[in-house]
């Protein structure tokens, strides 16, 4: 049924860049053989799972959304890929994303844009706009991305889905082609909260081919989902949630959001995050930074094609001019210079103690609250093109998602009301590992 439904309908949305068919009626039947011969089955026996084709699934293409990448297929699994599989997951295809997962709208695939499934013509948000458009038109009930500054639960606001970002270590990178490897986190999209811990206890635990996977237990999230959230504190950003850049209708279910929290008995404070402020600029050195030494492997000599032109030092030079698109160039040379000697401690530098600055505002505000709220975005989805002449308007999209991710900490994304149509996002984020309490919180809230 999922595979017909996106032979049916994708042709309109491109939320896939491979649909693996064969390899999914084979689990599927693989799963279908367990069950006639009576076998325990996972917490996933046959559920469709779409990932972002940043994963490395071993037989199949994997190109990051990049034409440097054209054509080369995965030689081995990435660890959530095999989790997957073990858990008895069908995965039906790999996701159409940002090239290199750099982007909130999903207009940098060097293959097409995606359209959001809510309305054509409005982006489904970046970079794991395949992952939530796969799950929005109902091709799979749960996919795969990467968030390295807000890239799953900024397209979960703007697909009206539940999407979390786990805590830096708590899910293994292996097998994720890396962005920006301080940052880099896969999790997931699902329709509701219960979906969504679920294949986040399938997905987390650790992993020694990681060396920042961290060792430690992964509590039963699903068992969270039913406890009362009275008492509990929820640490209000006011800036935030009345931010002058924010759209009417956001802040409105906001407000509402805090009114429906209180009602369920969580008691609802005030908290600042004062160097929040410096989270756009901080991420946008760091981010670019590691991703400029992160893509000096592709060089047309070990993956992928390359621009032949006789002498090898040209050969790089035109097969990454060729190969790459303007915003992955854009990041590299970016990350090149902030990390040049005449320029490291005024930017990078700079930047990794406003960082350090960031995670202390998040430590302070723990003191006095279980979870933090905030809108995901400051908008709801933007008409596909609105940003694409100016990037600093398109980074400052990621302006709620980028504290959390640069203090390490999970969060998540949920669905909060709509405007115009269209789905709004809170997002709440709580201490490193504490991602049951999100999900607490989220159930008691959807
Ligand atoms: N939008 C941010 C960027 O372009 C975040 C991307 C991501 O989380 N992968 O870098």
């Amino acid at each position: 049924a999922a595979l017909a439904r996106i032979t049916s309908l994708d042709a309109g949305i491109h939320a896939f860049l491979y649909v693996d068919a064969e390899g999914a009626l084979a689990a599927a039947a693989s799963v279908d053989r367990a069950r006639a011969a009576g076998h325990a089955l996972g917490p996933l026996a046959g559920v469709p799972v779409a990932v972002k084709d940043n994963l490395c699934q071993r037989g199949t293409p994997t190109t990051c959304a990049s034409k440097i990448l054209e054509g080369w297929i995965a030689p081995y699994d990435a660890d959530v890929i095999e989790r997957l599989r073990a858990a008895g997951a069908v995965i039906v295809g790999k996701c159409n994303m940002d090239e290199f997962a750099m982007g909130s709208s999903n207009e940098n695939s060097a293959f097409g844009a995606v359209h959001n499934p809510w309305l054509q013509g409005r982006a489904p948000g970046g970079s794991s706009g395949g992952s939530a458009a796969a799950v929005a038109a109902g091709f799979a009930p749960l996919s795969l991305g990467s968030d390295t500054g807000g890239s799953v639960r900024q397209p979960g606001s703007f697909c009206g889905l539940v999407a979390l970002k786990p805590t830096y270590g708590r899910v293994s990178r292996y097998g994720l082609i890396a962005f920006a490897s301080s940052l880099d986190q896969i999790g997931p999209f699902a329709r509701d909260v219960r979906d969504c811990a679920r294949i986040t206890k399938v997905v987390a635990g650790h992993d020694a081919r990681d060396a920042t996977s961290a060792d430690v237990p992964v509590a039963d999230y699903e068992a969270a989902l039913g406890k009362p959230v009275k008492g509990l504190r929820v640490g209000v950003v006011r800036d935030a949630v009345d931010g002058p850049g924010n759209e009417p209708g956001v802040k409105a279910a906001m407000a509402k959001a805090i009114d429906t929290l209180r009602a369920l008995g969580c008691t609802i404070v005030d908290v600042a995050l004062p160097t929040a402020e410096h989270a756009v600029s901080a991420y946008y050195i760091v981010a670019p930074a590691e991703c400029s030494s992160n893509l000096a492997r592709f060089d047309g000599m070990r993956f992928g094609p390359r621009i032949e032109s006789g002498d090898l030092k040209e050969t790089y030079g035109k097969t990454r001019a060729q190969l790459f698109g303007p915003e992955v160039k854009r990041r590299i040379m970016l990350g090149t210079y902030v990390l040049s000697a005449g320029y490291y401690d005024a930017y990078y530098a700079k930047a990794q103690k406003a960082r350090t600055l960031i995670a202390r505002d998040y430590a302070k505000a723990f003191e006095s609250c279980d979870v933090v709220l905030t809108p995901t975005s400051p908008s709801v989805a933007f008409p596909l093109g609105a940003k694409t002449q100016n990037p600093l308007e398109m980074y400052l999209a990621d302006v709620f998602t980028l504290p959390p991710s640069l203090a390490g900490l999970p969060a998540i994304n949920v669905p909060a009301g709509l405007d115009q149509g269209l789905p709004i996002g809170m997002q709440l984020t709580a201490p490193a590992f504490r991602e049951d309490l999100l999900f607490q919180v989220a159930h008691a809230y959807e």
